[in-house]
C-alpha cells in the first residue's frame, strides 16, 4: 500500500498596525510556512484567517474591529492576535464566532490556535522540518532558533518524491524579503537561522537570479549571496547568529559557500540529502547533481574548512537495489566519512513513479540493510566524536535543567555540527547561570556514538 500525502492547509493573513506587529506577523508566517502551511492571497481560499490587530489608538481599534468583521463575513474562520488581543472581551462581545484571541507577541499561542483550527497533516515525505510531538500535539520551535523558508516547490523529478506534483515548480521568495524577515527574527531573539527549502542550491533559478537592493547593495537571488548576507546580520548586542544550510544539492556553485564557512560567516555545516551512492540506484531515483566526483569535492571542502560537518540521509531497499549496490553505498560511506547520517527504508508514496519500478526489495532484506547502514554510520560518528575530546568548541544552549542535590545545573546544548532535533547534543555539567540561546565555548570531555559531554571553559 502506498503512503498517502495530505494537501497543505491554507492561511490568510491581515496585518494591521506598527512595525512591531509586522515582526510578529512575519514570525508567525515563518513558522507556519515551515510547518507546511501555504498562504492564501484571498479570504475564499483560506482554511483559516489570521487578523493581526492594532489597539494603540481608538481609531486603530475601530480599524481592527472592522478588519475582524470583514474576515468573519468573508471567511468565517478567524483567529485574532496582536495588541487588541489584550481586549479579548471586547472582541468576543462583538464577534462571538472568532476561533481564538491571543495578545501581542504571543506567537506560540497563535500558531497553536492555527494548528487547532486547520491541523497541519504532517508527513515526513513532504515536510522540511523535524516535527516534535508532545501530548498537546506539535511542539513549537523555541525562540532561539528559526526556520527560514526561502522557496517553495521543486524543478526535479526524483522518482520516489511527489513534491513537484504537490507543491509545483520552484518558486523562490524575493531575496530582500527573505533577508528582511531574517533580520527581524535576529532582532527578536533568534540566535540560529536554519535555511530550508526543497532545493536550497537552486534558490533563484526560477527568477534567473534576479538582483534586488538590500541595505544599499545589490544582491542576487542566489544561495551564495543569501548565505553571505545572512552571515552579516547582527542582533542589538552586535552578535551574529549561526546560519545553517539545509537541503543543499552539490551543484558546482556550492563550492563557493565553503570559504564563507572557513571565514566564520556561516556555520560550517551542510545538509546534503545524497539518498544513495551507487550510480544505478541514483539513476533510477533520478537524483539531481548526481555526479561521480562528489567524493573529491568533499575532500576539497574539508581542506578549505576542516571543521565542516556534513549531514546526509540515505534510502535503503530502493526498488532494484542489489547487494552490490548496497555494498557500494557502504564503501562510499567509508570514504566520505560523513558526520551525521539519517537512514530510511524505502516506502512507496502514493503518486510516486518509483512505485512502478521492477524488482522491489523484500522487507526482510530492507531491514537487514537498514541495520547494516546504521551500524556503519554509528561507528563513523563515534570515531569522529571521539576525536573532539579535549577540544574547546562553541555550543548553543537549548535547555537549562534544575539544580541537583549539590546545586549543580546541567544543560543540553548543540555544537555547530548539530542541527536541532535531527543531530546530536552536547550535554553540559555545572553550567552556572547560562540562558537558553546563549552561545558559549565549552571543553569537550567525553563522547559516545552521537553525543558529546562537556563543561564550561574556565575564565
Ligand atoms: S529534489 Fe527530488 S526529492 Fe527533493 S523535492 Fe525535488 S523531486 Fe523531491
Amino acid at each position: 500500500m502506498a503512503i498517502e500525502i495530505p494537501s497543505p492547509p491554507k492561511v490568510g493573513m491581515v496585518s494591521l498596525g506598527c512595525p512591531k506587529a509586522l515582526v510578529d506577523s512575519e514570525r508567525i508566517l515563518t513558522r507556519l510556512r515551515a510547518d507546511g502551511y501555504t498562504m492564501s492571497p484571498d479570504y475564499a481560499g483560506a482554511d483559516v484567517v489570521l487578523v493581526n490587530t492594532c489597539g494603540f489608538l481608538d481609531s486603530a481599534k475601530e480599524e481592527s474591529l472592522a478588519a475582524i468583521g470583514e474576515a468573519i463575513a468573508e471567511n468565517g474562520r478567524v483567529i485574532v492576535t496582536g495588541c487588541m488581543g489584550n481586549e479579548a472581551d471586547v472582541i468576543r462581545a462583538r464577534f462571538p464566532d472568532v476561533l481564538a484571541v491571543t495578545g501581542a507577541h504571543q506567537y506560540e499561542a497563535v500558531v497553536e490556535a492555527v494548528h487547532d483550527a486547520a491541523p497541519p497533516e504532517l508527513s515526513p515525505y513532504v515536510d522540511l522540518i523535524p516535527q516534535i510531538y508532545d501530548e498537546a500535539g506539535v511542539k513549537l520551535t523555541p525562540r532561539h532558533y528559526s526556520y527560514l523558508k526561502i522557496s517553495e516547490g521543486c524543478n526535479h523529478a526524483c522518482s520516489f518524491c511527489i513534491i513537484p506534483s504537490l507543491r509545483g515548480k520552484l518558486a523562490s521568495r524575493r531575496i530582500d524579503a527573505v533577508l528582511r524577515e531574517a533580520e527581524k527574527l535576529v532582532q527578536a531573539g533568534t540566535r540560529e537561522l536554519l535555511v530550508i527549502s526543497q532545493d536550497t542550491s537552486a534558490y533563484g533559478v526560477d527568477v534567473r537570479h534576479e538582483t534586488r537592493t538590500w541595505k544599499d547593495r545589490e544582491v542576487r537571488t542566489h544561495m551564495t549571496d543569501l548565505a553571505r548576507e545572512l552571515g552579516q546580520l547582527k542582533d542589538a548586542q552586535g552578535r551574529a547568529p549561526w546560519v545553517r544550510l539545509h537541503y543543499v544539492y552539490p551543484y558546482p556553485h556550492v563550492d563557493a559557500v565553503i570559504p564563507l564557512m572557513a571565514e566564520g560567516l556561516i556555520t560550517p555545516y551542510l545538509d546534503i540529502p545524497f539518498q544513495h551512492a551507487a550510480p544505478s540506484v541514483l539513476k533510477s531515483m533520478k537524483r539531481p547533481a548526481n555526479e561521480a566526483k562528489v567524493l573529491d569535492r568533499l575532500h576539497k571542502w574539508r581542506e578549505i574548512c576542516p571543521d565542516i560537518a556534513i549531514r546526509s540521509s540515505f534510502v535503503v531497499g530502493f526498488p532494484g537495489e542489489t547487494e552490490e549496490d548496497f555494498q557500494y553505498l557502504l564503501d562510499w560511506l567509508d570514504e566520505a566519512q560523513l558526520d551525521r547520517v539519517g537512514a530510511f527504508r524505502f516506502e512507496p508514496v502514493e503518486g510516486a513513479s518509483a512505485n512502478h519500478l521492477p524488482n522491489p526489495v523484500p522487507e526482510e532484506v530492507k531491514e537487514e540493510r537498514y541495520a547494516r547502514i546504521m551500524e556503519k554510520t554509528a561507528a563513523i560518528s563515534a570515531a569522529k566524536l571521539q576525536a573532539k575530546i579535549g577540544r574547546v568548541i562553541p555550543v548553543i544552549i537549548d535547555e537549562v535543567g534544575e539544580p541537583d542535590e549539590d546545586g549543580e545545573i546541567g544543560a543540553t546544548a548543540r555544537s555547530q555540527a548539530d542541527a536541532p532535533e535531527i543531530d546530536g547534543n552536547v550535554f553540559l555539567r555545572n553550567v552556572g547561570d547560562v540562558q537558553v540561546g546563549d552561545i558559549i565555548d565549552v571543553l569537550v570531555e567525553d563522547a559516545d556514538e552521537h553525543d558529546l559531554y562537556g563543561a564550561l571553559t574556565q575564565g
